[in-house]
């Protein structure tokens, strides 16, 4: 890792606001902060955008390049049959750039990625409780019942190994998580 570049991990389960958080973070914190854009084979949502938000990659694409090693860390993220992907590219770009590098991503990734890089920071954002996180994707309404479900599951799931982070912030308030955890990574500095 390079002298100044740090690797900051945000986990949370689907609905705990971790996308807004993550991009007023880009915006307002006054670090040298960057996102690592991952690759998935989940389909695009309305209004997302290749190379923006992920990079779209179908089945055969996402096994080609994680059989050739480009991939940090991988996982399939929902039982759902959609792999998400930190690539290496991104990763190893940031930080040669002293960048610190935001990787949202899911709690197995998290595992992945502090295995090969322990001085990551990482962080869990939470909602309030799983009624709110319910509420939050419902309103979302991007997903089928089914999916909708699943990311339920997963997020008590996630919530239960969220021991493991170094904080765990519950965001009752974007602006409030944001300055929080801006704080908290100046004191990494
Ligand atoms: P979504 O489908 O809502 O964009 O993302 C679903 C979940 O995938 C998010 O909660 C996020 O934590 C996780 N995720 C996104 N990118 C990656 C990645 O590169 N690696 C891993 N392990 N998880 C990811």
């Amino acid at each position: 890792m390079s002298a100044s570049g740090r690797l900051v991990i945000i986990s949370g389960p689907s609905g705990a606001g971790k996308s807004t958080v993550v991009s007023r973070l880009l915006k307002e914190c006054d670090l040298p902060l960057t996102h690592s854009i991952s690759a998935t084979t989940r389909p695009p949502r309305p209004g997302e955008r290749d190379g923006v938000n992920y990079f779209f990659l179908d089945s055969a694409e996402f096994e080609r390049r994680r059989q050739q090693g480009d991939f940090l860390e991988c996982c399939e993220v929902f039982g759902a049959g959609y792999w998400y992907g930190t690539l290496k590219s991104q990763v190893t770009t940031g930080l040669n750039a002293g960048k610190w590098i935001i990787l949202e991503i899911d709690v197995a990734g998290a595992e992945q990625v502090v295995r090969h890089f322990p001085s990551a920071i990482t962080i869990f954002v939470n909602a309030a409780d799983l009624s709110e996180l319910e509420h939050r994707l419902r309103h979302r309404a991007s997903e089928s019942e089914a999916a909708l479900q699943r990311r339920l599951q997963v997020a008590k799931a996630e919530i239960e190994r969220s021991v493991n982070y170094q904080y765990r912030i519950v965001n009752h308030d974007v602006a409030q998580t944001v300055a929080d955890i801006c704080h908290l990574l100046h004191q990494h500095r």
